[in-house]
């Protein structure tokens, strides 16, 4: 689902914050990404979203290789990709429901459809007695939850997480972790940036670790191609 191969990623002035990764996440795996702050977490998530251009390498993502792929393709992948974020990004005048129908009415779906896939999505993370409400009124875990109602409302085949629990406490942070599991479960591959190291210490996923852009090498792990 995502390779990397032989990956460089160079800031304008030079800095290089990606250095010669290479890795592959299997389709319908889940994977944590660690590694102290700055060491290219972010760098990492943005190349699969196309947010940025690998300097060197290739990026290959659901079969569509991203160093060569056209900017009017763009959408095309980011349609396959939801993103959950720290911050939640929510927009505070608008209901639950709007929140996280966005996505939909982005991408032209009809009303009945719209209805329909954002009940079933607000379903799936426990909010469906929710939808009228604005999120401003909603806990923390709560506004994450709609976070991620919205992130898979168009039923992406990988869902992508920067720091989602960095705002939350350990009960809500192991509850979000677990709704992630449950689109593991489905089929979608999940790859979540946290430095919670005692949060997903006890799940059973492999890591990728970098420090300072590159992969720290862990016995048998993800460093070659499978
Ligand atoms: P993390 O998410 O692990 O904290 P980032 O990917 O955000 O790391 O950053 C990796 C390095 O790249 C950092 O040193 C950061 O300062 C640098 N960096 C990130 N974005 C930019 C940018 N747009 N321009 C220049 N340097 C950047
Ligand atoms: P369709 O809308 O194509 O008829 P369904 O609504 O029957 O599909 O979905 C089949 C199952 O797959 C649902 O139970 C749903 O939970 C699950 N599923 C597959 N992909 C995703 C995804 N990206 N996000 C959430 N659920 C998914």
């Amino acid at each position: 689902m995502i390779e990397f191969d032989q990956v460089c990623k160079r800031y304008e002035g030079g800095y290089e914050a990606l250095t010669n990764l290479s890795f592959h996440i299997p389709r319908g795996e889940m994977r944590f990404l660690t590694g102290h702050s700055g060491a290219g977490k972010s760098t990492l998530l943005k190349l699969i979203m196309v947010m940025e251009r690998a300097s060197s390498g290739q990026v290959i993502v659901g079969g569509r290789n991203l160093s060569s792929l056209p900017a009017r393709r763009i959408p095309e992948v980011r349609r396959d990709v939801g993103v959950v974020f720290q911050n939640h990004q929510l927009l505070f005048d608008r209901t639950v429901y709007d929140n996280v129908a966005l996505p939909l009415i982005i991408a032209g779906y009809g009303h009945r459809d719209i209805g329909r896939r954002v009940r079933a999505a607000l379903d799936k993370v426990g909010l469906l007695d929710k939808e009228r409400k604005n999120p401003i009124t909603l806990s923390g875990g709560e506004q994450q939850r709609v976070g991620i109602a919205r992130a898979v409302v168009n039923k992406p085949a990988l869902l992508l997480a920067d720091e989602p629990t960095g705002n939350l406490d350990p009960q809500l942070s192991a509850e979000i972790m677990h709704l992630f599991e449950q689109f593991k479960q489905v089929g979608v591959t999940v790859l979540i940036a946290t430095h919670d190291l005692g949060l997903i210490a006890r799940m059973p996923y492999r890591l990728l670790t970098l420090r300072n852009g590159q992969l720290v090498t862990r016995g048998g792990d993800d460093n070659v191609p499978e």
